[in-house]
Formats: C-alpha cells, sequence, structure tokens
C-alpha cells in the first residue's frame, strides 16, 4: 500500500439488486440525442448526426433517491435514461463483441442545468457546468445482465408527480448499445466500472423543489427520486 499524502477519496460504488456486492465506477459517459423526438425538440437533425459524448464525474452519481436541487439554475431538467454498466473493455471493439463487456444495467437520470447548459451551447463553451454537477446522476440498482438478459426493447417512461412527462420504447435509440460501445472504445479505452448513460426520449422538463420523479424502465422496474 502506497501512503497516501491527504484521505484518498472513496471508490464510488452502487448498488446491485439481489445482491451484497457493489459495482464500482470508473469513468461515466453519457451520448446526446440520442432519440429522434428529443433531438428535434433540442433543435438538432436526428437523421444526420454522428454520435457525441460528454462525461459526467464517477461520484456524481447517487443511488440516494433524494435529488438536492443545484445552486446557479433556475431551470433543472430531468432526462430519463438507461445506464449500461461495463465489467471490462479495451479498445475498437466490435458491434457485434460489444454486448460481452456488459455487466449490468440501471435506471438512471441525467439531471442538467438547461440555462447553463444553452448558455454554454451558445457560447461554444464545454457544458460540465450544466451536466457534471453534485449528485446530477441519479441512479437505481444495478441489473446483472447474467439475470435479465440485454433489454433493446421495452418502455421507459418518468412521471412526475404522478404526471406522465417522458415516454418512450429502448428501441427508439439512433445509435444502439452495443454501437455506442463500439464507438466510444475508438476513441476511449474502456474497462470495467465504467458506466455509459444511453440518451433520454422527449419530454424533458424543469423540475421544483419537493417533486417527486419517478423512472420506470422495463425489465428494471422503478426508481423513485425527490427533490429536495
Ligand atoms: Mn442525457
Amino acid at each position: 500500500m502506497p501512503s497516501f499524502a491527504i484521505e484518498p477519496p472513496p471508490v464510488v460504488s452502487l448498488p446491485i439488486a439481489g445482491s451484497d456486492a457493489m459495482f464500482p465506477v470508473r469513468r461515466v459517459y453519457c451520448i446526446g440525442r440520442n432519440y429522434a423526438a428529443h433531438s428535434i425538440e433540442m433543435g438538432g437533425d436526428p437523421d444526420r448526426e454522428a454520435p457525441f459524448f460528454f462525461q459526467k464525474n464517477p461520484d456524481n452519481l447517487d443511488p440516494s433517491g433524494e435529488f438536492p436541487y443545484p445552486p446557479n439554475s433556475t431551470d433543472v431538467h430531468h432526462e430519463a435514461e438507461l445506464a449500461v454498466m461495463l465489467k471490462s473493455g479495451g479498445v475498437n471493439i466490435p458491434v457485434d463483441r460489444a454486448l460481452e463487456h456488459v455487466y449490468g444495467y440501471a435506471p438512471a437520470l441525467d439531471m442538467t442545468r438547461r440555462d447553463l447548459q444553452s448558455e454554454q451551447k451558445k457560447l461554444r463553451r464545454p457544458w460540465e457546468i450544466g451536466k457534471a454537477f453534485e449528485r446530477s446522476a441519479p441512479v437505481g440498482p444495478v441489473h446483472p445482465a447474467s439475470e435479465i438478459g440485454h433489454p433493446s426493447d421495452g418502455r421507459i417512461a418518468l412521471a412526475v408527480n404522478g404526471a406522465l412527462r417522458q415516454e418512450g420504447d429502448l428501441n427508439h435509440m439512433i445509435w444502439k448499445v452495443p454501437e455506442m460501445i463500439s464507438y466510444l472504445s475508438d476513441y476511449f479505452e474502456l474497462a470495467g466500472g465504467d458506466v455509459i448513460l444511453s440518451g433520454t426520449p422527449s419530454g424533458v422538463a424543469a423540475i421544483a423543489r419537493g417533486d417527486v420523479m419517478e423512472l420506470e424502465v422495463q425489465g428494471l422496474g422503478a426508481m423513485t427520486v425527490r427533490v429536495v
């Protein structure tokens, strides 16, 4: 063991459904505009855009079930997403081998300070202050692929205070999970512990303190997150 000059930060880890073991997180990649209807609502052209990615920080993932309304924003949006957890990685992974690297899946929210993100877009600056803030990615328990398989279709929906806001189907993703893994591995070396947020269907909208968000991904159950 090396000695550390300061207290080493804890390993970020997520609960696994039906297990006492935890899933340790290494990196978090997020794809933008991966459902056609959401791409259109954000002003994009879904037919011609190559995939693009941004990152959140590992410790932005938060399984607590509470989302503290973040500072410096008056327009914080929910984005309901399927999270993909890798157990291994590499570079130049072919699409037809990509799912061999998946450990499991979880429901997740890519919470976004939309006002800050929009400003940064206009200024052609990076998105971190809009996307990678504290506890910006509430996440449910990880469901191992060894138990649930690899969901490629199924309903993904988000309700706020019981009213449906977002609804889509995993098979509406423009870039499917194996394609995302393969594409990312051409640009980065992927590894076990990496998490990919796979994009959101249309219907993103603002939340307020006191709201209760309920995310449901078919096959993964529901996740309830309270805005505090
Ligand atoms: Mn997103």
